[in-house]
């Protein structure tokens, strides 16, 4: 055990729900600790989050952005060209804030799924991850995480599904999926 602070990187992944939701306690309790985060979600867009409004009361301590349009039509050929550019252009904005040392806490909110649909690659996001700036904190969420990432990451914690109100044909349900 230390004291001394460092930036780790972190990655929730796994079938199971709390990805996103433990990323952004995580930045809560950063915030908390006088930090300023940065959340960028790959992929979402069309819905509107709780959270969304929720970080304005943080000002810029705090910020979380949209980078993606919802859902996305996966499968090789099948994948839209307009979703591959948002994500290329979600990690250029990804890794100019990592490096910039502007910011205690980056979040790459499902990264993990544009990795795994073939849409970004690993090795890249894994050069940036190498040469941040020590002190920065990177979570990275979403299910199917890479194995370089997991090998780079520090804390890696994989959500087991054991069970979901979905199931039960319950739908997603306002401050619990949205
Ligand atoms: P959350 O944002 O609630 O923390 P997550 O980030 O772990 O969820 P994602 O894979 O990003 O999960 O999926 C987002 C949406 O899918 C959420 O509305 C979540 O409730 C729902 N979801 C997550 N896991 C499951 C599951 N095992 N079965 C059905 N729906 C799920
Ligand atoms: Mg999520």
């Amino acid at each position: 055990m230390t004291d001394s602070r460092r930036g780790l990187i972190l990655i929730n992944t796994g079938p199971g729900k709390g990805k996103t939701t433990a990323a952004l306690g995580t930045a809560l309790r950063a915030v908390g600790n006088g930090m300023r985060v940065l959340m960028l979600q790959f992929l979402k867009g069309s819905w509107h989050y709780g959270e969304l409004d929720a970080v304005k009361a943080f000002g810029d301590n705090f910020v979380l952005r949209q980078m993606g349009r919802g859902f996305v039509k996966v499968g090789g050929a099948e994948t839209d060209p307009e979703d591959i550019r948002l994500v290329h252009a979600a990690w250029d904005e990804a890794r100019l804030a990592i490096l910039s040392g502007e910011w205690d806490m980056v979040i790459l909110d499902e990264i993990n799924y544009a990795i795994s649909y073939g849409m970004l690659s690993p090795e890249l996001v894994a050069e940036t991850l190498r040469q941040r700036p020590e002190m920065v904190h990177v979570i990275l969420t979403g299910r199917n995480a890479h194995p370089l990432l997991v090998e780079l990451a520090d804390t890696v914690t994989e959500m087991r599904e054991v069970k979901h109100a979905y199931q039960k044909g319950i739908l997603a349900q306002r401050g619990i999926e949205y």
